[in-house]
């Protein structure tokens, strides 16, 4: 039974609804999910679970909400998403504590970084709406024209390791084009995307341009990527996932944009800044792991790899695994025990494999729970799991080259393709490697430099399609050629 409901239940302090947030109201179900805080496994909360009937209330929402929304033009658009970034802005307090206690990121980073991330997100795909022009030129006795044209519905779907800035990435291009948007949180943490619908109904966006339906991916899921009316799908999560969303999305030829997930390398050459490089190692623990993009392969050249890995250890032992609500905490707990098991799983394969522990491996004896240690393995058989699937955990992998072609032959030989890391002092060298390497994003001598005009997906297994710039609204917009003869007929 769907019913409306003005149920709020109370998430570190913050009031915030349980329900979805469908066509301006919020809106209930019979059927709830359970959600847990992976600080200290306490229950949350029980969360609307959405099934084909809600997904179908927020579809047809803003099927109806897109014809207004579409005409009111980027500048009229805008007005609107301006004052849903500044009010995500006045809340980065209370939405940086919801997201901690929902999925376990820091505090620190959330309240410093993320959050803002998120109206950044807003506010620069509004602004980039604005100025948004096609060409235009003259050819063979016509003039051509490109417009950018909203597509209509948009289906929003993304993880659990960062869902506010993930949904925002989204949410703002899709808005700024021109779209209705139906966005369907992760399960895991979908608390901070439920506030996302208050800020929306505080800033006056018209009924039905912003939906949300929580609920399982299997279920709200598949029937959001399922549903006739949806004429685009972006998706951030996993491979597997990703295959299943592909295949609806090819079943009615929708178009989908799919960021997925990532074995990373961090390629270390002997000419390079050591200590950046090393800092930047141990910074592949954040947020446990559970960053798509991490360079959770460190390829190091043979001549150093002695000392990096002596440093790796050294700096090991000084990181802070804790509460994330601690400014001290370094790296905070695993998502959900299921995870950690996955997690555990790679681990204890790596050891009977014969890769050799360096240090961590486990859960902390001191803290137990979903707390688990920073790990790092060394002499690893050639081809392990290890180093070619992703653990989306604390758990890193050292391993050597002689040469800088050997360099390359190992930063490409997983099947993924998102980002790669380079640290070199040398400039050629770091042009000949990042030329060389499959990955949507390359770094050199810098890691997670992200701007959103630059387009943001991942190679071969890592993805589909680009998003950022122009990008997001290459692929949110239905872009037309108009062909004009020039003079009379
Ligand atoms: P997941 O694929 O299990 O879930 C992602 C989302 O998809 C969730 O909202 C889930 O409910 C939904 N979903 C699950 N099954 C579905 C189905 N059949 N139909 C429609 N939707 C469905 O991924 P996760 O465990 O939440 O996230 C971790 C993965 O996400 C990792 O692989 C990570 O690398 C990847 N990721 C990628 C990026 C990127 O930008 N490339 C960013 C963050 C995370």
């Amino acid at each position: 039974m769907i019913t409306q409901s003005n149920k709020r239940i109370q998430i570190a302090g913050v009031e915030v609804s349980p329900d979805h947030y469908i066509g301006g109201k919020r809106v209930g179900s019979a059927q709830v999910f359970t959600v847990v805080s992976p600080i200290d496994e306490s229950v949350l909360g029980e969360v609307a679970s959405a099934g084909a009937a809600e997904v179908d209330l927020a579809v047809q929402a803003a099927k109806q909400a897109f014809p207004e929304w579409a005409a009111l033009g980027a500048k009229g658009r805008g007005v609107y998403l301006r004052k849903l970034a500044e009010l995500i802005e006045a809340h980065v307090e209370q939405l940086a504590i919801v997201e901690t206690t929902n999925n376990g990121s820091l505090l620190e980073a959330s309240r410093l970084r993320v959050m803002k991330r998120g109206a950044h997100n807003i506010r620069f795909f509004a602004e980039w709406a604005e100025k948004l022009e096609g060409e235009a030129w003259e050819s063979n006795g016509s003039h051509y024209s490109v417009h950018y044209e909203p597509s209509g519905v948009s289906a929003l779907i993304t993880p659990w390791n960062a869902p506010f800035m993930l949904s925002t990435w989204k949410v703002g291009p899709a808005l700024a084009a021109g779209n209705t948007v139906v966005v369907k949180p992760p399960e895991w943490a979908p608390f901070t995307c439920s506030m996302l619908a208050d800020f929306a109904e505080e800033a006056g966006l018209p009924a039905g341009v912003l939906n949300i339906v929580q609920g399982i991916g299997e279920e709200a899921g598949a029937a959001l990527v399922n549903h006739p009316d949806v004429s685009r799908i972006s998706f951030t999560g996993s491979g597997e996932t990703g295959r299943i969303i592909g295949k609806a999305a090819a079943e009615r030829i929708v178009p989908v944009s799919m960021e997925l997930g990532g074995k990373s390398p961090l390629v270390v050459f002997a000419d390079a800044d050591f200590d950046a490089a090393l800092r930047t190692a141990i910074g592949q623990y954040d947020n446990a792991g559970q960053v798509c993009l991490a360079g959770t392969r460190i390829l190091v050249e043979e001549s150093i790899a002695e000392k990096f890995l002596a440093g790796m250890k050294a700096a090991a032992q000084n990181i802070v695994l804790g509460d994330p609500r601690n400014a001290a905490t370094d790296v905070g707990p695993l998502i959900t025990r299921e995870h950690l098991q996955r997690v555990q799983g790679f681990v204890d394969r790596a050891i009977a494999a014969g890769a050799e522990l360096v240090y961590g491996g486990s859960v902390s004896a001191e803290l137990g729970g979903l707390y688990f240690q920073p790990t790092l393995f060394t002499n690893i058989p050639e081809g392990a799991e290890i180093v070619r699937e992703e653990v989306f955990g604390p758990v890193l992998t050292l391993q050597t080259f002689a040469t800088e072609e050997e360099a390359i032959a190992m930063a490409n030989s997983t099947a993924y393709g998102l980002a790669a890391t380079i640290f070199t002092g040398d400039e050629q060298r770091a042009e000949r490697v990042g030329a060389a390497i499959s990955a949507g994003t390359v770094w050199v001598n810098t890691f997670f430099a992200r701007d959103l005009a630059a387009p943001f997906g991942g190679s071969k297994q890592s993805g589909i399609g680009r998003e950022g710039g122009n990008w997001s609204f290459d692929f949110f917009c239905d872009v037309k050629t108009i062909a004009k003869r020039i003079g009379s007929f």
